[in-house]
């Protein structure tokens, strides 16, 4: 173990995550440098000079650590003593049940706290590939990463590993999948390399059904593509879904929704017309992706139509679906535990960059890298909060948690929110309220919900007391 040194961590981008990850390494008591290439390079969505611009809503979104799991990374981030959260309850709006803010009280209150903090040094400027001498560098450079940096990050990674856009499929949640419709099967029961033959979650529809599907599909209110996101090249592989629909009728019948090489279980008699796959999505089995449904359609138009295939009438969406711009690694495969890239490790990722979705989510990012980043600065082993809770759900996420697509295809690491499906299930899920009474649809998924936010902050203090180093106090 080598012991301190006088170099410090560098962070290049002043984001949401490389702010958070600054404040952590600087109340570990380490120097760090924060580079932000804002005011004198732009973004396409940034607007100000400030640290932690909010690029587009005020909304933290809920605030409820008791059955919410983006609520519950607030609470686990507070515990932690995040800048962000602090900065976003000083300056919080009415909102409901949101935690949402006023932006420009908020990043000016980040910039501030930085500002002021004596390890903390910011530098205006963009930075390309890190100088060789910088052995210990955070990435948090967003979505929108400089192309200069892009580019060199894409020159270690190879061709493939940076992604532009993200194409996703929507994701459901296993649980409320009617299994009494759908049936586990791999096309031609092929097992493939890592697979057993019954892989994917299979939805038939009758002709009737595929018709009024795809009429359904055309008429669908889609949202537009912003003007700078229309030069960026993304179709190859990933059209979307309606977008196949308008080529013809039968085109998503010869393509994502083919019915070939499979039987329906319940029903061997009846040939499906159409079939919608849902594939494995994490390790845990708890999340299965559309397979080829990748959409510009509306949220809640998604949630319409695609209710409408047979066994997902009662689906619950883990993410919708989408297509934006956005710079993203495939983490699973080039970042290790901590975070750090395996073909250059003095190379660590935060942000959205990793994979990970959202403001909170991106802080989230920031807050970890930044804590084990001091960590390996001061010659103490890293490490990061268990795996149930949502920071360690999260983490786990993006460095391992994800599978690969069972055969051939597309890569299909996609930008997620944390939920709850990302968590280790309970050892046991509550089946009776406190009044002794058995537990019925929404209210044992509200009590598991519960059970799964005690838990994680449960684990997170006992994780958090077993540390030498004290939260980030204020
Ligand atoms: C248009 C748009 C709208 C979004 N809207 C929302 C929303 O409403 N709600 C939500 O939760 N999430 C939203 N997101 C997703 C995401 O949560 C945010 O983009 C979030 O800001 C990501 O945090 P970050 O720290 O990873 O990146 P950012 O906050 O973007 O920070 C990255 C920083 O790095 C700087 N930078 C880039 N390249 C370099 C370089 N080479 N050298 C130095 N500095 C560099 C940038 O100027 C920027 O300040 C949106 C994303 C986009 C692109």
């Amino acid at each position: 173990m080598s012991g301190p040194r006088i170099q410090a961590i560098h962070v290049i981008g002043g984001g949401l995550a490389g702010s958070e990850a600054a404040w952590q390494i600087a109340h570990a008591g380490v120097p760090v440098i924060l580079h932000e290439m804002r005011p004198e390079t732009a973004t396409a969505a940034h607007k100000t000079d400030g640290l932690a611009e909010l690029v587009c809503s005020n909304s933290f979104r809920a605030d409820d650590h008791e059955q919410n799991a983006v609520g519950l990374l607030h609470e686990e981030m507070r515990r932690l003593g995040s800048l962000v959260m602090r900065a976003a309850d000083g300056n919080q709006v009415p909102a409901g049940g949101a935690l949402a803010v006023d932006r420009d009280g908020f990043s000016a209150a980040v910039t501030a706290a930085l500002t002021a903090h004596p390890l903390v040094t910011i530098e205006r400027g963009e930075i390309g590939l890190p100088p060789d001498d910088w052995d210990n560098v955070i990435v948090a450079t967003g979505p929108l990463t400089s192309p200069t940096l892009a580019d060199a990050i894409r020159a270690l990674t190879g061709q493939d590993a940076l992604a532009f856009f993200d194409a996703i499929a929507p994701i459901v949640h296993r649980d409320s999948i009617d299994m009494s419709v759908a049936w586990f099967q791999s096309r031609y029961d092929k097992a493939g390399s890592g697979g057993t033959g019954a892989d994917y979650i299979n939805c038939p529809m009758t002709r009737e059904q595929y018709e009024g599907f795809v009429a359904a599909l055309l008429a669908g209110d889609k949202t537009s593509f912003h003007d700078w996101e229309g030069s960026t090249p993304y179709f190859d592989g990933c059209l979307p879904v309606e977008v196949m629909a308008e080529r013809g009728p039968e085109t998503l019948r010869h393509g994502p929704m083919k019915p070939v090489g499979l039987t329906n279980r319940h029903r061997p008699d009846a040939k499906p017309y159409a079939v919608v796959q849902l594939r494995q999505d994490n390790k845990l089995g708890t999340l299965f992706n559309m397979v080829g449904f990748q959409t510009k359609l509306k949220h809640g138009e998604q949630v319409r139509i695609f209710r409408t295939i047979p066994g997902l009438e009662n689906a619950e969406f883990a993410r919708l679906g989408g297509l934006h711009r956005n710079t993203f690694l495939n983490s699973p495969t080039l970042l290790d535990p901590t975070l750090r890239l395996r073909a250059m490790p003095r190379l660590r990722f935060a942000g959205q960059i990793t994979g990970c979705e959202g403001y909170v989510e991106s802080s989230a990012v920031g807050l970890l890298a930044g804590r084990v980043a001091a960590a390996e600065w001061q010659g103490r082993v890293p490490d990061l909060p268990p795996a149930t809770t949502a920071l360690g759900a999260l983490v786990n996420h993006i460095t391992g948690g994800h599978i690969d697509t069972i055969d051939a295809g597309p890569r299909s690491f996609q930008p997620m929110n944390i939920n709850f499906g990302l968590f280790p299930p309970l050892a046991q899920a509550p089946t009776h309220g406190p009044d002794g009474k058995k537990l019925r649809g929404p209210e044992k998924a509200v009590a598991r919900k519960r059970a799964l936010c005690r838990r994680a902050l449960a684990d997170l203090d006992a994780w958090i007391a077993g540390r030498a180093l004290a939260p980030a106090a204020e």
